[in-house]
């Protein structure tokens, strides 16, 4: 209802019943639809008020996912803080373990190189050997001849051919009790950065070794430059063949003397640049290294 005059106001101007029986018609329209505009307000009211909570909630319901996806990024970070230290570490224990292989690899190089010269010396001693002997021989002979000219008796030529029991050329397994091959002929791998020299026979600390022919002990015993291969024992089988045990833990023979094929010549260890026990059996032909499983 509009205006300032009051529905009794109205009643009273009424000048006729008709025109009053008008006004209280009038009027109860204006009221209904005053009414039902009141009832519209309210219920307009309360639709706005329920939305009103709909968006309460729902900005609560979002605050709260803000939390939780905050809490769960901060524990998404912690847990690649956590992951990203643990390849820290494995990266640090990779390196060490690649420097200790690169150490160990440039150990057992040098050890390879010492024994290298020490078969390049032996086989000049041998050689200055012959040739000394071829000398002698010579001397003699001429000394012989010309006491044969001269009419006296001859000397006899008591000096031996050759150095100590030569071999039959094959040889027989060093370790009996074991055939397990742990490393080959020529492997290379993460232990062996050079081509492997000999065979590594897997065998338990302790076992026995024994010759692989027959011939004369020209190492036994751990050596000055060649520490790596610890405890050596090397036999010359004198038809250019040389056998060498390497890393035994403890030797039965002594240089210069002259061993049966299969007698005892020491026993398994892990001595010098080695990882655990086993026998390092190399064959050398004239000082080169020679795959042993051709001799076996
Ligand atoms: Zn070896």
């Amino acid at each position: 209802m509009s205006g300032g005059a009051s529905n009794l106001e109205i009643l009273l101007s009424a000048d006729s019943v008709y025109d009053f029986a008008d006004k209280v018609e009038a009027l109860q329209m204006v009221t209904a639809h005053d009414t039902s505009l009141i009832h519209l307000l309210k219920s307009e009211m309360a639709s706005v008020k329920k939305q009103k909570t709909a968006i309460e909630q729902n900005r609560q319901a979002a605050a709260d996912a803000k939390t939780s996806v905050s809490e769960k990024q901060g524990e998404l970070s912690g847990f690649v803080r956590e992951a990203q230290g643990v390849i820290n570490d494995m990266s640090a224990k990779e390196s060490s373990l690649q420097s200790a292989s690169d150490d160990f690899a440039q150990k057992e190089e040098a050890a390879s190189q010492a024994i290298d010269k020490w078969y390049a010396d032996y086989q000049a001693s041998q050689e200055k050997k012959k040739v000394e002997l071829a000398q002698k021989q010579a001397s003699q002979q001429k000394r012989s001849v010309s006491a044969k000219t001269a009419g006296s008796s001859s000397v006899a030529d008591s000096t031996s051919g050759g150095a100590g029991a030569i071999g039959s050329g094959s040889m027989v397994w060093p370790v009996p009790s074991c055939q397990v091959i742990t490393t080959y002929f020529g492997q290379v791998d993460e232990v062996h950065s050079h081509p492997h020299k000999g065979v590594d026979i897997g065998a338990s600390y302790g076992s026995t070794i024994v010759a692989p022919d027959s011939g004369t002990v020209v190492m036994a015993g751990a050596g000055a430059g060649y520490e790596g291969y610890g405890n050596v024992v090397a036999i010359d089988h004198g038809n250019g063949l040389i056998s060498l045990c390497a890393h035994m833990s403890s030797v039965a023979v002594s240089s210069g003397q002259t061993v049966a094929k299969g007698q005892v010549i020491g026993y398994v260890g892990s001595t010098g640049y080695s990882t655990g026990p086993h026998c390092h059996f190399e064959v050398r032909l004239n000082g080169t290294p020679v795959n042993p499983m051709n001799y076996v």
